[in-house]
Order: structure tokens, then C-alpha cells, then sequence
């Protein structure tokens, strides 16, 4: 049995994976199980150093990379570049904490015992990821668990497994160890990953996904209280103030936007732009949106397809139910081509604020401008939904941009930037957009587990 992989641009089919089920993800788990002996009591500088060697690899091989990612996912050639260089930048982050697992000691305040605390690997590790960034989406999770002495089974997208299996096999060339990482290809995930989740040697499931998915695996993590990252769904908005720089401000939504064709989980989901620069801020970021050209990664374009048939008609369907509650379409790109799941970045004015549109996910390169005047009511607003991942601030005045940025329920605020990702920085969001961090130091705890010893040394 077999996958196709589709290019999404051409339809055309790239290549064929292997569709596994619950024997072969059952196999997966005897290969890390049999690896983490071995794997977790290997030194983290040599652990450190087959990172960064799988760093300079996919430095080295970007632009095959970029291309192979263009083409399993449709992204433009500029945004699969852009997603190597970043997805590298966490194996090289890794690879600098993989020698820091930090540690205690500590005196217990009545005297006596001492405490010894550590971080360990947590055991076998579960990582599942999507399709739409095929690179980094794999690094974020792979790169902290080996660092921290992890072995892992690894289950990308049906969509985007090419990429996937590219990676592991540059970090193979790096030195990795036979067995560290196994990625498992299906058609049939509820499948695979129920598996691992009823595997006891299985004791970390790191998941991106959306929030009705990452939901059902919480609950069969609960029986066996696997140890659960979830890095789910956004709504992120994006505030435009009436002091804002308005050009940087529409560099920023142009970058929050229509990054990956708004196929990103922090992609700004619904504008708020205040009364005052209102008109100007359409006119302008509507005047950017016209100039995007849609297309095939491989003719140049900036914008490429949507990642399927499904993705194109509920992007399509929210925009007509958006005008058939009174917004109106103020720009809009030319059309793509006709083949493949094309759909022409386009700007909706006048939203109402009770619109549908600003209650769920786009994933798509539609922008709903909303207009706002008084501060609470703003807030009221842009707190008022179920995700709490990114949210973006642009603001003149400073002060107000970060009282703005602390009021909202989000794990990640952009102050005067398009971008919050960094592997530096601990990705993740509150509420229902997910549960721990990625990146950072954070990132590599979800990897480990506290212990103490409670020691009485007789002194
Ligand atoms: P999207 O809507 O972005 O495709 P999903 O949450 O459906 O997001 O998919 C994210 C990842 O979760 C993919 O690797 C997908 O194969 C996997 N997945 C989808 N459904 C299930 C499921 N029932 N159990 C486990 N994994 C799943």
C-alpha cells in the first residue's frame, strides 16, 4: 500500500510513500524502545554535535530542500527557503542546549538531607506532525528530543512526508544512531497514533494539529497520562492603532498575512485597525495585497495554492458568508492558475464585529479588516474567542502597545513586528490554542522529567 504525494500547484503527483498501520507503528516503538538505552546515557556533547552537524547539512542542502517543500506543499520558493533556514536554526538552538540539562542542589531547611535534582529524558517519544510547515514543524520537536536523550517515532502529515523523511535521513548522515528516529508514514493517523498512545514504553506525545484533533488525543493520552505538548489552533489578531506607523504596519500584516499563503497557525486571522487610519491602512496593505502574484513556487510566484480541494472550498465559503453579512471585498490579487487549489489573496472592509469570519481559523490569504475606536471595547473583542496562540500590536505610542500586548490572551504578542517565531523563544499559546512550548529552554523540558534525590549524606 501507498500514499501519493500531490503536488498541490500541479496536482500532479510528486512521489509515492509507504502507508503504514498499527504493525508497522508497533515495530517503531520495539526500534526507539530498543535505541534509548543507549541513546539517553550517550553524552550531550556528542548528542550536541550530531545536531549541529544536521544544522550545517540542511544549511548545505537548502535549496533542494526548499524545492522539495514547494512542492509537497505548494508553498513559494521564498517561503520554503525562509522555513529551511528556520527549521535549521532549531537544531542549531538544540544542539547549543543539549550540553546545558541544567540540574540542583539543594539543602533541605531543617538540615541534613540534601537535594539532588536532574533532568532526564523522558523515554520514547511520540511526534506528530502537519503539513504546513514540513520542515520546521519536524526540527521544533526532533531537535529538543534528541538533545535531551530522547529516542522518537515520528508521524508527518499524509501530505508532507517527503520532507520529513529528508530531514531524518540528513540527520542519519550526521550521526545519528540506527533507530533514534523513526518516522511512519499513513493515510490512516488515528490509527498509527492510537497505537503509540496504547503503548506503554510510549511516554511523550508532542503534537501540532489542530485544536478538535489535539482535543481527541488528550483524551487517549489520559488513560495511560502520557506526558502531552499540544501546539494547536489560532485566531491571532492583528491591532493597528491610531498612531501607528501605518507603512510598517502593512509591512507587518503583508509578513502575519500572507506568510505561507495564511497557512500558519499565527497567521493574522482578523484585523482591527482603528477609525482614525482606517481608510488609509485598507488603501494601502489593499494596494500591497493587488501586487501579490498567485502561482506555482516553480513559476515564481508569491502565493501558491491552497494545500487541498477541502481548504479551498471553506476558504471560499467564508468569504461569501462574510459579504452576505454586509463586509464588502476592497482588493483582491489576480486569479492563479486554473489547475491546482488556487485562491486569490483578497481584503474584506467593513467587517462587523459579529461577523463569523473573526471566529475561525482562515488558513488562508484572506484578511477581514474590522474598525475599532474605544480601548475596552477593543480588548472585549479580541479576547473574545476560544485560541489564545499569537496576536500582533501596532502601535505609535509604546506604553500603549504593551498595555494593549499584556491584556490579551495569547501566548505570543508581536509588538511592531509581522513575526513571532524564534527558536529562542518559548512558542506557545494558552487556552485552547495548547499546552507547553516549543523552542527556548522550555522546549527542551518537554522533553525531560524532574527528579530529586533526597539524600542524607551524615554530614
Ligand atoms: P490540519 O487541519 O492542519 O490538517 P490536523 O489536526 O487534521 O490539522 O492534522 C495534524 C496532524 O494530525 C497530521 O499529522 C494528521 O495526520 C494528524 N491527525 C489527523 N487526525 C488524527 C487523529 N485522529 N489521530 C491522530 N493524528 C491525527
Amino acid at each position: 500500500m501507498s500514499i501519493p504525494v500531490i503536488d498541490p500547484a500541479t496536482l500532479e503527483t510528486v512521489a509515492t510513500v509507504a502507508d503504514h498501520g498499527p504493525g508497522e507503528a508497533r515495530q517503531a516503538v520495539d526500534t526507539a524502545a530498543a535505541a534509548f538505552r543507549d541513546w539517553s546515557r550517550t553524552a550531550p556533547r556528542r548528542r550536541s554535535e550530531v545536531l549541529h552537524k544536521a544544522f550545517e547539512l540542511m544549511l548545505r542542502d537548502r535549496d533542494e530542500l526548499a524545492l522539495l517543500i514547494s512542492r509537497e506543499n505548494g508553498k513559494s520558493l521564498a517561503d520554503a527557503t525562509g522555513e529551511v533556514t528556520y527549521a535549521a536554526e532549531f537544531l542549531r538552538w538544540f544542539a547549543e542546549e543539549a550540553v546545558r540539562p541544567g540540574g540542583e542542589y539543594g539543602s533541605a531547611p531543617a538540615g541534613g538531607a540534601r537535594t539532588l535534582v536532574s533532568h532526564r529524558p523522558v523515554g520514547v517519544a511520540a511526534l506528530i506532525t502537519p503539513w504546513n510547515f514540513p520542515a520546521a514543524m519536524v526540527t521544533r520537536k526532533i531537535g529538543p528530543a534528541i538533545a535531551a536523550g530522547c529516542t522518537a517515532v515520528l508521524k508527518p502529515a499524509a501530505e508532507t512526508p517527503l520532507t520529513a523523511i529528508a530531514i531524518v535521513e540528513l540527520l542519519v548522515e550526521a550521526g545519528l544512531p540506527d533507530g533514534v528516529v523513526t518516522v511512519v508514514t499513513t493515510s490512516d493517523p488515528a490509527s498509527v497514533v492510537g497505537t503509540w498512545l496504547d503503548d506503554p514504553r510510549v511516554r511523550k506525545i508532542s503534537f501540532t494539529g489542530s485544536t478538535p484533533i489535539g482535543r481527541i488525543l488528550l483524551r487517549q493520552a489520559a488513560e495511560r497520562v502520557v506526558n502531552s505538548s499540544m501546539e494547536l489552533g489560532g485566531n491571532a489578531p492583528f491591532v493597528v492603532t491610531a498612531d501607528a506607523d501605518v507603512e510598517a504596519a502593512v509591512a507587518g500584516a503583508m509578513i502575519a498575512k500572507f506568510r505561507n499563503g495564511g497557512q500558519a497557525c499565527t497567521a493574522a486571522n482578523r484585523f482591527y485597525v482603528h477609525d482614525a487610519v482606517y481608510d488609509t491602512f485598507v488603501a494601502r496593505f489593499g494596494a500591497e495585497v493587488e501586487k501579490l502574484t498567485v502561482g506555482a513556487a516553480a513559476d515564481g510566484a508569491a502565493i501558491g495554492p491552497l494545500i487541498n480541494e477541502k481548504a479551498l472550498v471553506r476558504v471560499r465559503a467564508a468569504v461569501e458568508e462574510t459579504i452576505a453579512e454586509g463586509a464588502r471585498i476592497s482588493h483582491r490579487a489576480a486569479d492563479g492558475p486554473q489547475t491546482g487549489w488556487f485562491y486569490p489573496p483578497t481584503v474584506l472592509a467593513d467587517v462587523p464585529a459579529t461577523a463569523a469570519i473573526l471566529q475561525e481559523e482562515i488558513f488562508g490569504p484572506v484578511a477581514p479588516i474590522a474598525r475599532w475606536t474605544d480601548e475596552e471595547e477593543l480588548l472585549t473583542l479580541v479576547n473574545d474567542t476560544e485560541y489564545g496562540l499569537a496576536a500582533y500590536v501596532f502601535a505609535g505610542d509604546l506604553r500603549q502597545a504593551v498595555r494593549i500586548g499584556e491584556a490579551i490572551d495569547a501566548g505570543m504578542v508581536g509588538i511592531n513586528r509581522g513575526l513571532v517565531s524564534d527558536p529562542s523563544a518559548p512558542f506557545g499559546g494558552v487556552k485552547q490554542s495548547g499546552l507547553g512550548r516549543e523552542g527556548a529552554r522550555e522546549g527542551l523540558r518537554e522533553f525531560q522529567e524532574t527528579q530529586y534525590l533526597s539524600v542524607d549524606w551524615g554530614l
